[in-house]
């Protein structure tokens, strides 16, 4: 293909080899640059959370401090070198969130990357397995962070890495199997490394390394990793912990303050070593914090109250037909009801809203009549009766 200019063609071939020069070379200048990231006050980062997360006050604290403390210490870490004085090495305070699935743990690390516009990527732990067998290298999380920064390694060196299901790389004590622990201890060490904050050789497209490859060195020592857990069972260790600390003397009124419905917020790093973190993982996430179960009350808040909760969403949809939609407290009861008789959490919210409104959204557009809907507890029941329950309850 040529393409005309003014007394010269240019042919397609050469405009690609073109392009890729100009973003080899915007690239190169890119990683010479270190663009700081915007620091908020930890009670700003809250307030921001507080938008989008509804409830878990401690666990929103906790990460504000953290995320806060971690980009001051990249910041300062930038500025101060070149005056020579003595520094003071902050260590990195990698985060871990212990809380039932669906509480909440990817959401506020996800708010967080967003709000620092820094790269982010979500990592699960339970597809990592040692090198040299089947499943993930641990350093594929490292790629998809690249891939998040659009292969800018500057801007993936300082983003935000979530694993999810930390839990499941516990060590298996009790596993009587002589073979090797595969995707338990060993992909612990191996995460390790990169906890520590080393240069790691990343795969650029991310899968199995192999000999030939090209690789891009990425310095992990600014990455924060935040990784979150159901833990289940945690709260058995929690109250051993408990339990053993609280003999002798003043010992009986102690435990009588002991909220034991909600052992989870008493949880501390070892109790994460005893759950089967190595020690030295443990000793890299320094920072431990919770989540609360979601009771009624915060599910039908999470409903109306976050910025884009699924009300506003709904009724935004709805304004671009002209149709004014609004949904009566009964008819929040009612989802509310279901997602806990479903056991589904907050993330089955959205599949019984979708769920009910489903056949509002199929009809409404080609009908020039109707301009207004109100859905109650009546018209929820109803439609969501005509949908397959079954099949919610297994999602
Ligand atoms: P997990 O703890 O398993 O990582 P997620 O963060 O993915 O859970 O939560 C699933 C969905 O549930 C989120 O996308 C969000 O819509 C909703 N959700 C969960 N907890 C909250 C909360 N505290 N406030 C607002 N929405 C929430």
């Amino acid at each position: 293909m040529l393409i005309a200019g003014l007394d010269a063609h240019i042919c397609d071939y050469c405009v690609m080899q073109a392009q890729e020069i100009v973003n080899e070379e915007m690239n190169a200048r890119k990683k010479g640059q270190f663009n700081e990231v915007e620091l908020m006050k930890p009670a700003e980062i809250k307030a921001y959370l507080d938008q989008y997360v509804i409830g878990q006050e401690e666990a929103k604290k906790v990460l504000s401090v953290a995320v806060y403390n971690h980009y001051k210490r990249i910041n300062k870490r930038k500025t101060t070198t070149h005056q020579g004085k003595e520094e003071v090495e902050i260590d990195k305070s990698n985060v871990v969130i212990v809380g039932e699935t669906g509480t909440g743990k990817t959401l506020m690390a996800r708010t967080i990357a967003k709000m620092l516009h820094v790269p982010f990527c979500i990592a699960d732990a339970t597809v990592l397995t040692e090198a040299g067998y089947v499943g993930e290298d641990v350093e594929s999380i490292l790629s998809r962070l690249l891939q998040a920064a659009d292969y800018n390694v500057a801007d993936a060196e300082k983003g935000i890495v979530f694993i999810d299901e930390i839990d499941k790389i516990a060590r298996k004590s009790d596993n009587p199997s002589i073979t090797r622990d595969v995707s338990g201890e060993g992909v612990q060490q191996a995460l390790l490394k990169l906890l520590e904050g080393s240069t790691i050789n990343v795969p650029p497209q991310g899968g199995r390394k192999h000999p030939e490859q090209k690789m891009i060195q990425i310095d992990t020592t600014n990455i924060l990793f935040i990784a979150g857990g159901a833990f289940d069972g945690i709260d058995k260790k929690i109250a051993n912990r408990m339990q053993t600390n609280l003999i002798g003397y003043g010992a009986k009124k102690e435990r009588e303050s002991i909220d034991q419905d909600n052992l989870l917020q008493y949880v501390a790093p070892q109790d994460l070593r005893s759950y089967g973190l190595i020690p030295e993982i443990v000793g890299r996430m320094p920072v431990v914090s919770y989540l609360n179960p979601l009771g009624e009350d915060i599910l039908k808040r999470i409903l109306t109250e976050p910025r884009n909760s699924l009300v506003k969403q709904f009724t935004a949809l709805f304004e671009l037909d002209n149709v004014k939609i609004t949904f009566e407290e009964s008819a929040l009861d009612f989802i509310v009801e279901k997602s806990i008789e479903f056991k589904l959490g907050a993330r089955g919210l959205r599949s019984i809203m979708e769920a009910i409104m489903t056949d509002a959204m199929f009809d409404i557009p080609s009908s020039n009549e109707v301009s207004e809907l109100v859905v109650d507890w009546d018209y929820a029941e109803k439609k969501l009766s005509k949908t397959n329950l079954a099949r919610l309850k297994v999602a």
